[in-house]
């Protein structure tokens, strides 16, 4: 594990990886009214919403283990954050967004490769001449 890797966020390197990159977003917005989550990078006209999963908070497959004490309560509470997590992803598809979820555990350059493929798809099906 490295130490420089824990230092930071992982939400945070990988906004500031993006940025880094020339693109601009919001964080910390409702991407639509009807949901109460705010995705960690937002690209609002795009209607790019990216999440960054903890691996505890939102049940890696990998990572997640419930602790020792209490482990059912936990069990059904990552379960609720799971199901909350999808029925957000839901919401947003309907309202025409794609969402993208990266596992906190996951390669920040890899996720922000992803964005990044995911926005010139987008833009590349909008109509030319869209603002500069
Ligand atoms: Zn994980």
């Amino acid at each position: 594990m490295r130490a420089n890797a824990r230092a930071t966020r992982p939400e945070a390197r990988l906004r500031s990886v993006l940025h880094r990159a020339g693109l601009r977003f919001r964080k910390n917005v409702r991407p639509i009214a009807s949901i109460r989550c705010r995705p960690d990078v937002v690209f609002p006209r795009d209607r790019v919403a990216v999440f960054v999963d903890g691996c505890f908070w939102h049940g890696c497959p990998q990572h997640f283990r419930p602790p020792q004490s209490n482990a059912a309560y936990w069990d059904a509470k990552i379960a609720r954050n799971m199901q909350r997590d999808k029925r957000n992803d839901e919401e947003l598809s309907r309202a025409g967004w794609r969402v993208i979820r990266v596992w906190e555990h996951e390669d920040i350059d890899g996720a922000a490769h992803l964005v990044r493929a995911e926005l010139m798809d987008r833009r590349a099906c909008t109509q030319p001449g869209g603002r500069a």
